[in-house]
């Protein structure tokens, strides 16, 4: 037998939830956000399941951006940080790829490209999330520029919400764009997944929903189950081993967890070295045998412990939902002091991946 470990990606989930997103912005088109491998999904995987629906996708790895074009797929591809040099170039017009320009830098390598290129360019402003972005009065200067690069194709407008998933929302920030001179005629991509979700004046003519494509989630203290989502990946182990503990006996490194009564310890083949937070800390949910209970003691590099004493039929053997279907990712990230964004791309490569839900599809 194999260690039990296991993730299960359902990719109708994942059509489904693109379709949740399309309903709530039906006259939008959608950029399936799918950097960091799918948010550890699995890219391939990913655009497999939604490039019959998506209109596009965006990521910020060229060597994936380059492998997903390769694969056929027909429709927009956005590199969301734009050139890293101006050796790029090369791809982004072989592979016909879209491009940020958020910074000065990134304009003058555009600079000499040769004419009637067409390359589709994405031009940030920065109204407040400071990480990204040309500042506001940078931004006619840098639009006049474009538009006299002979290479440059299309050019739609972008920014990016700090606090779409928090009670301050958006106003503040599109208040800053309003200031702007010379945005009408653009196309708009503002909205990410909490955005999408809550605020449809940010919908415009395209949006780039993420973490809400994965079943998940944006905001604080609610599961995207609440919302009509499904989650796209489950992680399931099994307990390779069941102990008791009589009163004042300890569990794990550190013995951070004492037994305060008679109790029934399962121990889960999964660690931290499968993408299971090392952080979460006793109290963390988990689903054994279909039955909700927490961890106990230290997570440990490829085993975390579970209190079963309430689960008498959990024996060896009995499966386990760390994260996903049952058991919601939200949760134990809340538990963890993380986000599901987190728990989700940090899944280990060691751990096997089962893929369903595509069954009906080919
Ligand atoms: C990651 C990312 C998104 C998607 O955000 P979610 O919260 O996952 O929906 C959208 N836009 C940019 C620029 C991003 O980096």
């Amino acid at each position: 037998m194999t260690r039990p470990i296991q993730a299960t990606i359902d990719l109708a989930a994942l059509r489904h939830n693109y379709d949740v997103a399309k309903k709530l912005a039906p006259r939008t088109r959608l950029f399936a956000v799918v950097k960091a491998n799918a948010y550890g999904h699995g890219i391939e995987r990913a655009a497999r399941a939604l490039a019959d629906r998506a209109d596009g996708f965006a990521l910020l790895e060229m060597d994936a951006a380059v492998r997903l074009r390769e694969s056929g797929y027909g429709g927009r591809i956005a590199l969301l940080e734009g050139l890293f040099d101006a050796q790029e170039v090369k791809e982004v017009l072989e592979h016909r790829l879209s491009i940020v320009v958020h910074h000065a830098e990134q304009l003058h390598m555009l600079r000499g490209v040769k004419a009637g290129s067409a390359i589709d360019v994405m031009l940030k402003v920065n109204t407040g999330m400071n990480r990204l972005g040309l500042q506001p009065h940078e931004f006619e200067n840098a639009l006049a520029e474009l538009r006299a690069n002979p290479a440059v194709g299309s050019i739609t407008l972008l920014t990016h919400f700090a606090q779409a998933d928090e009670p301050r929302g958006v106003t503040w920030q599109l208040d800053v764009l309003r200031r702007l001179r010379g945005i009408e005629p653009l196309p708009h991509c503002f909205a990410n997944s909490a955005a999408l979700l809550r605020y449809p004046e940010t919908h415009g003519d395209w949006a780039r929903p993420g973490i809400m494509l994965y079943g998940v989630s944006p905001f604080g203290g609610e599961t995207g189950r609440e919302i009509g989502l499904k989650p796209a990946m489950t992680l399931e182990s099994r307990l390779i081993a069941v102990r008791e503990l009589a009163p004042g006996e300890t569990v794990g490194y550190g013995a951070v967890y004492t037994a305060r009564n008679r109790a029934r310890i399962g121990v889960v083949a999964c660690g931290y070295a499968d993408g299971y937070p090392r952080h979460a800390p006793t109290g963390t949910p988990v689903l054994v045998a279909g039955t909700p209970t927490q961890t106990v003691g230290r997570v440990s590099m490829d085993m975390l412990c579970v209190d079963v004493t309430g689960v008498p039929e959990a024996g060896v053997g009995a499966p386990v939902v760390l994260w996903g279907k049952g058991n919601p990712v939200e949760r134990v990230a809340e538990a963890a002091g993380t986000v599901g964004y987190e728990l989700l791309c940090a899944l280990a490569q060691r751990v096997p991946v089962i893929e369903v839900g595509m069954e009906n599809q080919q």
